[in-house]
């Protein structure tokens, strides 16, 4: 198998035997040619490469919505810590009024942040909800700022950190408002007319890691018994 990073899908168009994914990648533009195609990319990135094989399935793909975010990750010295924060982390609701939604006790939560230095605390917290982005206009002094207010009033948390780094996440998540099941299942629908195409990914069947995982092994699985020489059908050639 061959990966191709920093390589832009720009175009798929069926062809008699299968599939051609025109990319551009900073050698210039190629075309491939495959027996199938997993479509993993987000909403915007789909609706645009299926807009002239499943105008169907891009018209639905193209109202999805999605929330940008930012991480405020910060590391702190565990001697510096008035209460050892236990559990993996905390949400908080929107209701609370906070500039935090999230705080994820990263050297709690994996194992291999703790061990890498037992004596440092590193924890996350995640900014800015879907329609509410205006905290993600602050700098990064800013967050880092707000971000210790709020883990203050939380879980008493008041020492300074001895390194801070937010990254920030742009379009990062996709929204499920109400409705959002049947948009699947339409664009699923669309999509099962193409042989040899299947959709996976974060807008389908939830976002958490293990459901992406889970939404590419289906989509996998399906191309396996449904592309001739790749399984049920063809038997060779995987
Ligand atoms: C800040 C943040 C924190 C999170 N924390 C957790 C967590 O703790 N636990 C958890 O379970 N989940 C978490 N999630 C959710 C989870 O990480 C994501 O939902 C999941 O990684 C999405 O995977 P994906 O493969 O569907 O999409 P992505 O990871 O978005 O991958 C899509 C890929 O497609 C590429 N792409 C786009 N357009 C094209 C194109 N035209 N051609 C080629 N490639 C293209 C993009 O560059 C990208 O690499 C978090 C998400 C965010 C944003």
């Amino acid at each position: 198998a061959q990966v191709r990073t920093g390589t832009e899908a720009r175009a798929l168009r069926r062809t008699a035997s299968g599939w051609q994914v025109e990319t551009s990648a900073p050698h210039g533009t190629e075309v491939l040619d495959a027996d199938a195609v997993v479509l993993s990319v987000p909403a915007a990135a789909a609706s645009r490469l299926l807009s002239s094989e499943a105008p169907g399935a891009a018209a639905e793909l193209a109202p999805v919505e999605y929330a940008s975010m930012a991480l405020v990750t910060m590391a702190f010295r565990r001697r510096d810590l008035a209460v050892q924060p236990r559990g993996s982390g905390f949400l908080v609701p929107p209701v609370d009024g906070r500039t935090i939604k999230a705080s994820t006790f990263s050297s709690v939560k994996w194992g291999w942040v703790g061990d890498a230095d037992p004596d440092v605390l590193v924890l996350r917290t995640s900014v800015g909800r879907h329609g509410e982005e205006a905290d993600l206009l602050r700098d990064d002094t800013d967050l880092v700022r707000l971000s210790r207010h709020d883990l203050g009033e939380a879980i008493g948390l008041t020492a300074a950190p001895v390194a801070a780094r937010v990254t920030r996440w742009d379009r990062g998540l996709p929204q499920y408002p109400v409705g959002h099941l049947d948009r699947v299942a339409r664009i699923r629908a669309h999509v099962a007319g193409l042989p040899g195409l299947q959709v996976c990914g974060a807008l389908y069947d939830g976002v958490g890691i293990p459901a992406c995982i889970g939404s590419a092994r289906r989509a996998a699985d399906a191309l396996l018994e449904g592309t001739p020489g790749t399984g049920a059908c063809g038997g060779a050639g995987q």
